[in-house]
């Protein structure tokens, strides 16, 4: 290296050194914020975020990670900020010396908070020459975690007092994004994906390093853990995590086929076949006598079923474990099998005891990820299957899922049948050759759901996420009319509009809708959002609802599959209908799949040409 060269070098490091060490400002993440917000690109955005990474030092980097995902900690900790608009009002009235009625005047014009707090302390700071001292982030952190911690009596005012205090501190931009965070209405977007990509771009070394950050996300469910330990001991260490009890494991999810010949050929003509249940998925950690549940989008369940936890304390035979299972519904009197919806009177914080006394549920479990010990997130199915079995007994309330190792056709239609009449869903094919692994975070083809829906003639029931809104006509005046929904691309992490939806919603519907989606309203279309067509609303991609098509064509103005089928055409739901199920338990990267779209519309297309030849040879 020559002489000016190495100069240059030495300069570099060391101002990178004395960025990272000197305090990062509250401001610098409003600002970035406030970029993030503005840009189209995803790109950019990500970017952006690097950019912001690099600037942390060790101490912060996982607040900030915490932070940009609006929280105070992994999903799983339950430390919850939560303030409810109510408060913020008082809390932005507190703060800027106005009372809350011109607080709700202001809002009822701007329709977010945070923005609300921005204007009111802009004209605090003119009118009084009122000079902030600057907010470091670590301060912010720690007031923020104070104040969720606070509870007990007088906790609401201790909260208030915090929060003012801290708002009170804050230059008008500082301020739209504080308020916004301890709402829940960051509406930035960003996937963790996101993140895990800004985080290789600054600390690691591009690709390889992308790799060895997501597997120890998908193992540990915590971004800020995995950015804490890249930033003080390196990706070898990184490389190094383990499962821990305690850690939620992110899920591995199934693709979907339509025909049990599709389902062998893709599996290599052998598979274990399972019962399908029909309830929610839980992820049990025992350590001891103590149990502790988690649901799929891993948040703490251990207290809606203590019926579920009590089970497990009895019968699992392992001291240490993490085991998956489908928590299902039964009838008290006969045992039966009840729908998904029945479980809805377990969602409850009060009244635990006697719903759970009126709609007790059943275990059903299908996976071990871990048992005294072992790690088995990257052992083979049916040696997964074996271990199971071993420490799952058969009981009467907990069981492992009912399954059958097939090879043909007929044996896996015969299955299907019966896991139908018994009141499953359908199936779920697993792969039981060498490489198939428990795919931790990722939806893949080593395991495939058939479902009931599939054979009928209407095309299966999606889940989208509801990317932009249209204002409402007439009846419909004042709430909105139609929806703009999109399917998700697992590959460029984008969502691509496949529908636009203004059938199925009640009246209460409506309202509801606007309730849930004007929190997510953001001034332009997301950079992760991929569509032709303008909405009178844009929202970050964070809602998903569940919506019944009749058929899927090929379509010009919609993004999903664009240039799959046909150059210059995309795919597209026709004549969509919102189910009324709402779901608030699947995040918008839980969406139905660009991909499952397309296999919907090829499979389609099949049934199509197959009946075609049914009449051409019968006429
Ligand atoms: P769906 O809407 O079809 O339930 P999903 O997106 O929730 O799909 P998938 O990965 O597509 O999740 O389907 C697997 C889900 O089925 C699991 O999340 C789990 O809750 C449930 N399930 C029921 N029985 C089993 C089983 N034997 N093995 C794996 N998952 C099962």
């Amino acid at each position: 290296m020559d002489g000016a060269r190495s100069v240059k070098c030495w300069c570099w490091i060391l101002q990178s050194a004395y960025t990272r060490t000197t305090p990062l400002q509250f401001s610098r993440v409003a600002e970035v914020y406030e970029n993030i917000e503005a840009t189209t690109k995803r790109l950019e955005m990500t970017d952006l975020l690097a950019d912001l990474l690099k600037h942390a030092s060790n101490e912060i980097i996982d607040k900030i990670v915490y932070l940009t995902q609006g929280r105070l900690g992994p999903t799983f900790s339950s430390v919850e900020m939560g303030i409810a608009e109510k408060l913020a009002i008082q809390v932005v009235a507190r703060a800027t010396g106005k009372d809350s009625s011109a607080i709700q005047a202001s809002l009822t014009e701007t329709g977010d908070i945070g923005e609300t707090a921005e204007l009111l302390l802009e004209k605090k700071t003119q009118s009084t020459l009122f000079k902030t001292l600057p907010l470091a982030v670590l301060d912010v952190y720690d007031t923020l975690e104070k104040m969720a911690q606070a509870s007990g009596t007088g906790s609401m005012e201790r909260k208030l007092g915090l929060l003012s205090g801290l708002l009170s501190r804050a230059t008008p931009k500082e301020g739209k994004y504080l308020i916004r965070i301890v709402t829940g209405n960051l509406r930035l977007g960003i996937a963790d994906m996101t993140l895990l990509d800004a985080m290789a771009i600054a600390y690691g070394r591009g690709k390889e390093a992308r790799a060895v950050l997501e597997r120890a996300y998908n193992i540990s469910s915590d971004l800020g853990k995995v950015a804490r330990i890249l930033v003080d001991e390196g990706l070898e260490s990184v490389s190094k995590f383990q499962v821990a009890l305690g850690s939620p494991i992110r899920p591995m999810m199934a693709e979907r086929l339509s025909t049990p010949e599709e389902i062998l050929k893709k599996l290599g003509g052998r598979c274990m076949a399972e019962f399908k249940y029909d309830g929610e998925r839980v992820q049990a950690h025992k350590d001891g006598q103590q149990v502790t549940l988690f649901s799929r989008r891993l948040e703490h369940i251990t207290e809606q079923y203590p019926d579920a936890v009590e089970l497990l304390q009895r019968h699992l035979k392992a001291k240490k474990a993490i085991v998956e299972a489908e928590c299902v519904a039964v009838d008290a009197a006969t045992g039966q099998l009840k729908p998904f919806q029945e479980l809805m009177h377990r969602r409850r914080k009060y009244g635990v005891k006697e719903a759970m006394a009126e709609h007790p549920v059943s275990l059903f479990v299908f996976d071990v990820l871990y048992a005294d010990g072992e790690d088995f997130t990257l052992v083979p199915y049916l040696k997964r299957h074996g271990k199971l079995k071993e420490i799952v007994p058969v009981e009467e309330r907990v069981r492992t899922a009912q399954s059958r190792l097939v090879g043909s056709v007929t044996d896996l239609e015969q299955f299907f049948t019966r896991a139908v009449e018994e009141g499953c869903e359908g199936i779920m094919c697993k792969s039981v050759n060498e490489d198939s692994i428990y795919q931790a975070g990722a939806r893949g083809w080593l395991w495939i759901k058939l479902k009931r829906e599939y054979q009928s003639e209407m095309i299966d029931t999606v889940d989208l996420t509801v990317v932009g809104a249209f204002h409402g006509r007439g009846k419909r005046a004042g709430t909105y009319g139609a929806f703009l929904l999109a399917a998700y691309n697992q590959e460029t992490d984008t969502f691509e509009t496949v529908t636009k939806c203004g059938t199925g919603f009640t009246d209460e519907d409506l309202a509801k809708m606007k309730e849930i989606v004007d929190r997510h309203k953001i001034p332009h279309r997301h950079p992760r959002v991929e569509s032709t067509i303008e909405a009178d609303i844009w929202l970050e991609p964070s809602v998903v609802i569940e919506v019944l098509g009749a058929e899927i064509t090929l379509s010009p103005v919609h993004a999903t599959a664009m240039n799959a089928i046909r150059e210059g055409s995309g795919l597209a739901i026709r004549f969509p209908r919102f189910t009324g199920r709402y779901r608030p338990e699947r995040s918008a990267e839980d969406s139905t799949t660009t991909l499952e779209i397309l296999g919907m519309y090829q499979n389609q297309l099949r049934k199509f040409n197959r009946d075609k030849q049914g009449t051409s040879t019968m006429s």
